[in-house]
């Protein structure tokens, strides 16, 4: 203890002393925290200035009086399992992420639901990577868990991104390239100018719109610039 501590001289920082650590009932700080001091950790009780279940002067926030929007409280993004939107996605909460099964009404027609739109079509989303065996090409395509898929074996409609020096290995095995859908697949340009995010920047520039009629058996193509790049852009896509 620094000799002016000892002689009763602290060095007060608000409620505490910055060279020994006393504290002292005064000048807490509240601003973090209505109720609990940030400093010393002393508390007191009924100082939130509650609007609903925020404090506005602290941002504290309580599970009582939420201002709920359908399912989501707008003031602390808290969320209940009432009032879903399920105006977007018949499947899936637009404002929550919850989902359910089996909402969806094909009965007018099979391909597109009649009250959200969305397409029944299961889309695969695969990376696909040519490698050389011997004097032949492989395809070595994976999903976004890694699990490995012969490209011939497919039967579902499916996305396929690969890289751009790739596609023309591709190209030569006829019985996949026929299954194209976009044979004039070009790359969309990328933007000159990545930011600070390039792996996002190179996602939004791959084609977004991918049909939503594909059919059994069909593949459609999305290039990237390097294999990492499709592999990144394939794992971003199927999580969304
Ligand atoms: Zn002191
Ligand atoms: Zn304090
Ligand atoms: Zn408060
Ligand atoms: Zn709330
Ligand atoms: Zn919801
Ligand atoms: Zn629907």
């Amino acid at each position: 203890m620094s000799i002016k501590c000892k002689l009763g001289f602290h060095s007060w920082d608000g409620c505490k002393c910055n060279q020994c650590g006393k504290t002292r009932d005064e000048q807490h700080d509240w601003k973090k925290d209505c109720e609990k001091c940030s400093k010393c950790g002393k508390t007191r009780e009924n100082e939130h200035n509650w609007n609903g279940c925020k404090c506005t002067q602290c941002s504290k926030t309580r599970d009582e009086q939420h201002n709920w929007n359908g399912c989501k409280c707008t003031q602390c993004s808290k969320t209940r399992d009432e009032q879903h939107d399920w105006s977007k996605d018949c499947e899936k909460c637009f404002k929550c992420g919850k989902t359910r099964d089996g909402q969806h009404d094909w009965s007018k027609d099979s391909k597109k639901c009649s009250n959200c739109g969305k397409s029944s079509i299961k889309l695969i989303h695969l990376a696909v990577l040519p490698i050389q065996r011997g004097n032949t090409i492989v395809f070595q395509a994976e999903d976004k868990s890694d699990k490995c898929y012969n490209l011939h074996d497919i039967t579902q409609a499916t996305v396929i991104y690969i890289a751009e020096d790739a596609l023309q290995y591709f190209k030569n095995d006829d019985s996949l390239w026929k299954r194209v859908r976009n044979k004039d697949v070009k790359r969309s340009s990328i933007p000159k100018e990545l930011g600070n995010n390039p792996l996002a920047a190179i996602f939004t520039s791959l084609s977004s719109d991918v049909p939503t009629d594909l059919e059994q058996n069909e593949f459609f193509i999305c290039l990237a610039q390097h294999y990492a790049d499709a592999k990144f852009t394939m794992k971003f896509k199927s999580e969304v």
